[in-house]
């Protein structure tokens, strides 16, 4: 008799920063179960022109997962990845995603081997929820960013939306968070009272309530208060589910084999410990002037590092943003490198040299120097890196503060500053390296049979079966 599989269908976004955890996510269940089988649609997007062959490089060794590619939807020119736009972007690809899963559903009845039990959606494929409940499949929500992040977003969505234009508290009180959040530390709409950005991130957050759960890239063991505080009626279950991480450095299109052996013969050549590293997320670059503050900083600081250097997408060439005789007095003194645009993080970051590590607080940065234990010295730049930032030095003491709300458009950051926060992270602060060690502990423990994040999918999976 042919066994029966439960189908899940996986939407993720195409973005790096939300494909990675999501295929570990994938590869995870598949794994855990054999009951189940992964069908992934695949969005196209023209801002992230290789995440198709992404997801077939990182999937190549996973036959059991399918790829089916989605018919290219334009989004609309000359707009701003802003929530709202990514919104209607997403409207636009509803069609399509209906008639493929359509598709799935009138194979499968002529098979009677196949079942599709859940979609799993990338919390910008939210809109997919009416596909889900029209076709009579419940949802569950992959949310790539943490319990805070999605605790916060649920507790503005309930508020006024003219009350959260006209807001002029320094601080709110959010449910989950210990102490009041800053407005300096606001996801970017929030912070800037803009209107469409806010609505926008309502019309997701009220969608992530019409789910049957929700899983969460996190540990308990980091982010219990805000899960205990989510875990209410009105909300659907919580998964806390991480860390997921891409140990694999897959081939990336901006890091050829060549550039990441010089990176790694650079690191096997310096003591333990002593390089920091400086990365900005796969979005994050600054302008010339603060690139070249950023230089000078670094080369004032008599610290070794390693810099994924990136200029705006304007600006071609990003050497030509550094101070004059900066390359030349790298090359004499050998203690920095520049790492090109795209670098090897993961690899990187499980170096014995690293000591250290300047994040833009993406999530999965995050996640990675934890895995690690690299302490981060902060600089966020977009999305919720600011509020990140904010949570990993005064709620966990789990980082040093650089900034924890700079963001695109702040007043420079001086060579001074980073001077001297650079020399004082290096020195490192014993606590937080403390910390950080403790937490890598869990993190490990947390995935291991018998962790926490270990128990969560297992319940998961089961109430994706069971239905
Ligand atoms: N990344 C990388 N090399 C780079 C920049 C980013 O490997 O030069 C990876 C990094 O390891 C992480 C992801 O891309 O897994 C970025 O995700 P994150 O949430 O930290 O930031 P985002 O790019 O979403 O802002």
């Amino acid at each position: 008799m042919v066994e029966m599989k439960k189908t899940l269908i996986f939407i993720p976004s195409p973005w790096i920063g939300h494909l990675n955890s999501a295929l570990e996510f994938a590869k995870l269940l598949i794994n855990t179960d054999n009951h189940l089988s992964i069908t992934l649609l695949n969005i196209k997007h023209p801002g992230t022109p290789f995440s198709g062959s992404y997801i077939r490089s990182v999937l190549a060794s996973q036959p059991q997962i399918q790829i089916i590619d989605l018919p290219e939807v334009k989004p609309p020119q000359n707009q701003p990845a802003t929530a709202s736009s990514l919104w209607n972007f997403m409207e636009g690809i509803k069609p399509h995603v209906k008639s493929t899963l359509q598709n799935i559903l009138s194979s499968y009845l002529n098979s009677h081997s196949n079942t599709v039990v859940g979609l799993v959606l990338d919390f910008l494929c939210a809109p997919m929820v009416d596909v889900g409940k029209d076709l009579g499949i419940p949802s569950y929500l992959f949310n790539p960013s943490n319990a805070g992040f999605l605790i916060l977003l649920l507790h503005l969505q309930k508020l006024q939306i003219e009350d959260l234009l006209r807001y002029s508290d320094p601080e709110m009180c959010v449910p989950g968070f210990p102490s009041p959040v800053p407005s300096s530390v606001m996801p970017g709409p929030f912070y800037t009272r803009d209107e469409e950005g806010v609505v926008g991130c309502c019309n997701f957050a009220k969608k992530f309530t019409e789910t049957k759960g929700i899983i969460i890239n996190t540990l308990s063991e980091l982010e219990r208060y805000a899960i205990d505080a989510l875990t209410d009626a009105q909300t659907p279950p919580i998964y806390a589910v991480g860390p997921l991480i891409n140990h694999k450095c897959h081939p990336n299109p901006n890091l050829e084999q060549a550039q990441h052996d010089l990176i790694m013969k650079w690191l096997d050549e310096q003591p333990d410990s002593s390089v920091v590293f400086l990365c900005f997320g796969s979005r994050g670059s600054f302008d010339p002037s603060q690139t070249r503050e950023i230089a000078l900083g670094l080369q004032h600081s008599g610290v070794r590092f390693l810099w994924a250097l990136r200029s705006p997408p304007t600006n071609d060439n990003e050497e030509k943003t550094l101070p004059e005789g900066f390359l030349e007095w790298m090359e004499l003194e050998g203690r920095g490198m520049l790492c090109g645009s795209w670098a090897p993080q993961v690899d990187v970051l499980a170096h014995r040299a690293i000591g250290g590590f300047v994040s833009h607080c993406g999530w999965n940065s995050i996640l990675e120097s934890l895995w690690f234990g690299v302490p981060i010295l902060t600089w966020p730049i977009y999305a919720e890196q600011q509020l990140n930032a904010f949570r990993m030095v005064r709620e966990w003491g789990l980082a040093v503060e650089l900034r924890v709300d700079y963001r695109e458009g702040s007043a420079l950051v001086m060579a001074e500053e980073i001077e001297k926060g650079l020399k004082h992270f290096m020195e490192r602060d014993s606590m937080v390296y403390k910390k950080v060690q403790e937490m890598k502990e869990m993190a490990r423990k947390a995935v291991l049979s018998g962790g926490s994040s270990f128990i969560s999918v297992r319940r998961l999976i089961d109430d994706m079966i069971s239905s």
